[in-house]
C-alpha cells in the first residue's frame, strides 16, 4: 500500500515537464490523479497511459487555470469522478524574461494571469472539496522569487506572489487541516525550459557553476520533495517555502 492510497491528487498544467513527473510520483504512492492540460491533450492523455501501464489510476481533464468558467469545469469533473479532492499541486505556470524596456502589459498580464490568478482561481474552487479531515495544496514557486536574476522581473514577482500566498493561505486554510507550501525549483531541464534556450547553453553553463551541487536539476528531483508535502509525513508542516535547487539560491 502507497503513502497516499485513497487520496485524490490534481497536478495542473501535467502534461509535461515537472506537472508530468509530479503526477507519475503521486500516482506511484497510490493517488488517484487528474492530470489538468491547458493545450496538450496528447501530451496529458500519454501521462494518464504511462500511470496506467505502472498500475496507478489516471485521468486526463483540460482546462486553463486562467480561465473562471475553465476552472469550474474542471473542478466539476473532477468532483463528478472523485467526489473530493485531497492533494491540490498548483504546477501550471509560464516563465518568459525582459529587459525593463521590453516589459509590456501583455508580458505582465499572461505571466500573472497564469502563475498568479490561476493558482488562486483552482484553489478557491477546489477547496470546498477537500474532506473534513484536510489535505495539502502545494504551490510550485521558483528560486527566482528571492535569487531576482537581471530580466526576469515580472517572472520572479509572479513567483514572489506565489510564496505570499502560501504564507497567507496557510494561515486562513489551517482551521481546516489544509496544510500549504511552496516547493521552488532552481533551473529544471522540462519541455518549457529547452524551448525558452535555457538548457545547453551559456545560462545552464553559469548556473551550474552557481550550483552547489554542480548540476541543473531533472524533473524527478521536484517530485519527490513534492510527494512529501502531500503525505503524512508533512502532516505538522505549512507555510513553508522549500528550496529543490541543488543549494542554488
Ligand atoms: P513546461 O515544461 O512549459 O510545462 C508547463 C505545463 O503547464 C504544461 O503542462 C502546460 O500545459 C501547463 N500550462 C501552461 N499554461 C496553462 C494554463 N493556463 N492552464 C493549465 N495548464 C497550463 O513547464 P515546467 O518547466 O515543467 O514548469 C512547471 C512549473 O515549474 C511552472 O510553474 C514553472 O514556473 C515552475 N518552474 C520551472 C523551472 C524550470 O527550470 N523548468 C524552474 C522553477 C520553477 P499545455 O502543455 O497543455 O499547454
Amino acid at each position: 500500500m502507497g503513502k497516499l492510497t485513497g487520496k485524490v491528487a490534481v497536478v495542473t498544467g501535467a502534461s509535461k515537464g515537472i506537472g508530468a513527473s509530479i503526477a507519475e510520483h503521486l500516482a506511484a504512492e497510490g493517488a488517484s490523479v487528474v492530470v489538468n492540460y491547458a493545450s496538450s491533450k496528447s501530451g496529458a492523455d500519454a501521462v494518464v497511459a504511462r500511470i496506467t501501464k505502472a498500475g496507478g489510476k489516471a485521468i486526463a481533464v483540460g482546462g486553463s487555470v486562467s480561465e473562471p468558467a475553465e476552472v469550474t469545469k474542471l473542478i466539476d469533473e473532477i468532483k463528478k469522478a472523485y467526489g473530493k479532492i485531497d492533494i491540490l499541486v498548483n504546477n501550471a505556470g509560464i516563465f518568459d524574461f525582459a529587459p525593463l524596456e521590453a516589459i509590456t502589459p501583455e508580458h505582465f498580464h499572461s505571466q500573472f494571469n497564469i502563475n498568479v490568478l490561476g493558482l488562486l482561481l483552482t484553489t478557491q474552487a477546489a477547496v470546498p472539496l477537500f474532506p473534513a479531515e484536510g489535505g495539502s495544496i502545494i504551490n510550485i514557486s521558483s528560486v527566482v522569487a528571492t535569487l531576482a536574476p537581471a530580466n526576469g522581473s515580472v517572472y520572479s514577482a509572479t513567483k514572489g506572489a506565489v510564496d505570499t500566498i502560501t504564507q497567507s493561505l496557510s494561515k486562513e486554510l489551517g482551521a481546516r487541516k489544509i496544510r500549504v507550501n511552496s516547493v521552488s525549483p532552481g533551473l529544471v531541464e522540462t519541455e518549457g525550459a529547452t524551448s525558452k534556450g535555457f538548457i545547453g547553453g551559456d545560462m545552464e553553463a553559469r548556473l551550474v557553476t552557481e550550483t552547489p551541487l554542480g548540476r541543473i536539476g531533472q524533473p524527478n528531483d521536484i517530485a519527490s520533495v513534492v510527494v512529501f508535502f502531500a503525505t503524512d509525513d508533512a502532516r505538522w508542516v505549512t507555510g513553508q517555502i522549500i528550496k529543490v535547487s541543488g543549494g542554488a539560491r
